[in-house]
């Protein structure tokens, strides 16, 4: 077995010494204000062993993190119906992108981006009695944490400039891929991206997709097919027109989300969390992604 801690110490090092660290999202103004300092990192092995370093315990904002959660909601939802209305191929385009939506009439490539996320929101508004509330426990019973929040300043901040995503979801209305008004499915979609968690429940609401649907609790969440199709996505579709990239340097399934957290799997084995809030032109935590290749190059452990 890895010396987990000692690797995580030489990551933590590297990624002090970065020069480059990208730069943190600024088109949400509630985030511009994030110190691109900080760094952390929370591992879980299936064993039962957590490992952490740096920041690890401090609470961001998840944001296209917690589209994988609305998907496994959605999932337990409705099941395979959700194919009807959202493909499973990657988009090749940055997340917000609307011109595929346009020429493939109203079918998003993949629940990932976001108008593929608007979708799945709209069928959580649909399903859920109290959506924002419901969806909330849904995260917390995952995690098994109760102190896990929506950050209503920066929901606010990206509803009055989501001009993106407004336009997605009126496309998707005009295409008849969205049943509920548009103002309250993106005012659930905004709140959950704005779910604020740490690396470490992250690590622990992931836990069931790397171990069969079944969560920290021993509760069951989704069949063990349904996890695998959700790991699949998150290999090929996770990263938006960065997912090869990842999959070439990491090798492991995996989401990331402008708040500069990536949560990354490898099932049965591990799952892991690291939040660096400068990103890369792609929109994805630059020493995120370095912190990732380098984790799984010294371990070997990936699923290649
Ligand atoms: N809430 C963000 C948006 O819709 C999520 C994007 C992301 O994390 N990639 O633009």
């Amino acid at each position: 077995m890895p010396d987990f801690q000692s690797i995580l110490e030489i990551i933590q090092q590297d990624a002090i010494n970065a020069l480059d660290k990208g730069s943190v999202a600024t088109y949400i103004p509630e985030l511009a204000h994030i110190d691109i300092n900080n760094f952390g990192i929370h591992l879980r092995t299936s064993d039962g062993n957590d490992y952490g370093i740096g920041d690890y315990n401090k609470p961001f904002s998840i944001q296209s993190i917690s589209k994988v959660l609305a998907l496994a909601k959605a999932m337990a939802l409705i099941g395979e119906d959700t194919w009807k209305r959202i493909d499973v191929e990657p988009s090749g385009h940055p997340f917000n992108q609307l011109a595929l939506l346009e020429i493939e009439n109203g079918i998003p490539r993949n629940p990932f981006i976001n108008s593929g996320a608007i979708v799945i929101a709209d069928i959580l508004v649909s399903n859920l009695k109290n959506p924002k509330k419901d969806f909330l426990n849904y995260v917390r019973d995952l995690t098994g944490d109760d102190n896990i929040n929506f950050n209503i300043d920066v929901a606010h901040s990206e509803k009055i400039t989501g001009f993106k995503n407004f336009a997605a979801a009126n496309l998707l209305k005009s295409f008849k891929n969205l049943n509920n008004p548009v103002e309250e499915v993106l005012d659930f979609y905004f709140h959950q991206c704005a779910i604020e968690m740490t690396c470490e429940q992250l690590t622990k609401a992931f836990f069931f997709l790397a171990n069969k649907g079944t969560c920290m609790l021993n509760k069951t969440r989704l069949s063990k097919p349904q996890a695998k199709r959700i790991n699949a996505l998150m290999l090929t579709c996770g990263f938006y027109d960065e997912a090869g990239e990842f999959a070439f340097e990491v090798g492991l399934p995996g989401k990331s989300g402008v708040g500069g957290g990536i949560v990354a799997l490898l099932p049965d084995n591990y799952i892991i969390t690291t939040w660096a809030p400068g990103l890369n032109k792609k929109g994805n935590s630059k020493l995120g992604m370095l912190a990732l290749e380098e984790f799984t190059s010294k371990t070997k452990l990936s699923v290649f």
